[in-house]
């Protein structure tokens, strides 16, 4: 059996050994949920519904201490950890609505009845990244669940601290034995093996785009259904008649929250040529003022990346004589720390920076001229993740909307992720849409029955 060192990212001291599943143990869980799929499927709608309700209520009741597993194994600040457990928390009871209104159609034909039937899929594997452990849990788990289908979640080695204890939460909840299973395991192995398998019938993967071309391609002999959930480069279009002082204020917690280790960062400024300057005044203070530091202080914005090797591939896009702009501050000695860092340079586009995903605390600022160039420098970018738009022209606002090609994009705002509606990526940032009321026809089938009338 082999083993993983769980490390705090703020220390560098072991947390704990967490023990891997081989790909024999993958199987064996597959074997269970399999098993376990019949009963769950057949549980009325109503008793469904309260039994995610008591899950919900159990991740809630239990929110400080789950914040608290994932300071220590994802050095996330503390505020940021409670926002991700409550985002769990609400994800469930957000489709514990659904057991009781997912419907199927009657539609009219000539010579009988036509029915559909919104079928569950069976056993459903998730495989979730390090960076947001909690969240994109509950967004593949908890509409599975609501639909009908037995889980497997696989949490990513570094972080599987806070998926195991939502496994153990959910048993206390009464979920019934193997309804949600969640298997520690290494990507290649245990990960590989739930995507390979026959019986699994679905896989939703979030993780870098490549790893998710190597999934697709594993899926393709079976026809797995499969939701992809991967990397981006998003954009920051500041426009000259735009509230610049927000516009600055906000973009350093657009790129460097969760240390930059996010699929939606918007890891690109652009700026129309007129306000250049001034936004970059602007930006000076607002990055200085990003509190870096011990993820366990409530003040805390910003703390470590989450390995030594990812701190060191983040550097290796700041190297020695990188046109370093504004650097911001990170704690000294033992933590895997990375100073906020924005870069500009007329020769923007010879940067790694500006087009490779750097998931770190380092973004590029650059100017444009007009609203055609800004959505040309915007989309040029094989992802399509997310992006902001700041204007106070509302027909700009809708333009750029429309010309940007990203599948979740925020007007005068950074938000990305609100659970009630959908989220996914365009081009290579992803498959299909997470969340909001669509995410359930991902878990099930739509099953097509003719009643001949005589
Ligand atoms: P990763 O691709 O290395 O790993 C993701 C998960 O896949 C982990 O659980 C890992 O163990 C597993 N895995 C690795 N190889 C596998 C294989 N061959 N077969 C099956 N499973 C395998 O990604 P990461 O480094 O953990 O996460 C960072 C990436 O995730 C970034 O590119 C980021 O943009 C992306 N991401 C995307 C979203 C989104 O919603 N679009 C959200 C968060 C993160």
């Amino acid at each position: 059996m082999s083993e993983f060192e769980v490390l705090n990212p703020a220390t560098e001291e072991v947390v704990e050994v967490v023990a891997l599943a081989s790909a024999d143990e993958a199987d064996a869980a597959v074997d269970r949920a399999a098993r376990a799929f019949p009963a769950w499927r057949d549980v009325a709608p109503g008793d469904r519904a309260r039994l995610l309700r008591a899950f919900a209520d159990k991740v809630g009741d239990h929110l400080e201490e789950l914040a608290a597993l994932e300071v220590r194994n994802a050095g996330h600040p503390v505020g940021q950890a409670r926002w991700e457990a409550g985002n769990l928390r609400d994800v469930l009871h957000y489709y514990a609505a659904a057991p009781e209104r997912l419907t199927g159609r009657q539609i009219p034909v000539p010579g009988g009845v036509n029915v559909t039937f919104a079928e569950p899929l069976g056993v459903v594997g998730v495989i979730v990244p390090w960076n947001f452990p909690m969240p994109i849990m509950g967004w593949g788990m908890a509409p599975a669940l609501a639909a009908g289908n037995t889980v497997i979640v696989k949490p990513a080695e570094l972080t599987p601290l806070t998926a195991r204890r939502v496994g153990e939460l959910a048993l206390e909840a009464g979920l019934p034995e193997d309804v949600l299973q969640v298997l520690p395991g290494a990507g290649p192995v245990a990960g590989r093996r739930l995507v390979d398998h026959p019986d699994v019938r679905k896989i939703v993967f979030t993780g870098s785009t490549r790893v998710g071309k190597e999934i697709m391609q594993a899926c393709a002999p079976g026809v797995k259904r499969l939701t992809l959930e991967l990397g981006g480069k998003s954009a920051n279009i500041v426009f000259a008649d735009a509230d610049l002082e927000k516009a600055a204020a906000t973009a350093p917690y657009a790129v460097f929250e969760n240390a930059g280790q996010d699929c939606c960062a918007r890891s690109r400024i652009l700026v129309e040529r007129p306000v250049y300057d001034r936004f970059l005044e602007l930006l000076e203070p607002a990055v200085h003022g990003v509190a870096v530091g011990d993820p366990r202080d409530a003040g805390t914005e910003v703390g470590p990346l989450i390995s030594a090797a990812q701190r060191d591939r983040v550097a290796s896009y700041v190297p020695d004589g990188a046109p370093v702009v504004i650097r911001g501050s990170a704690p000294e000695g033992p933590g895997f720390w990375f100073p906020p860092t924005v870069l500009a340079t007329p020769d923007f586009a010879t940067l790694p920076a500006w087009h490779d995903e750097v998931f770190g605390p380092v973004v590029t600022v650059v100017p444009f001229e007009d609203e055609a160039d800004a959505y040309r420098l915007a989309n040029d970018t094989p992802y399509g993740l997310s992006g902001s738009i700041w204007t106070r022209d509302v027909g700009r606002a809708l333009r750029a909307s429309r010309a940007v090609e990203a599948g979740n994009l925020s007007v005068n705002s950074h938000s990305s992720v609100r659970y009630w509606t959908p989220f996914g990526g365009f081009k290579q940032s992803g498959l299909g849409r997470e969340l909001g009321p669509d995410a359930l026809g991902a878990f099930t089938e739509t099953k097509n029955v003719f009643i001949a009338g005589e």
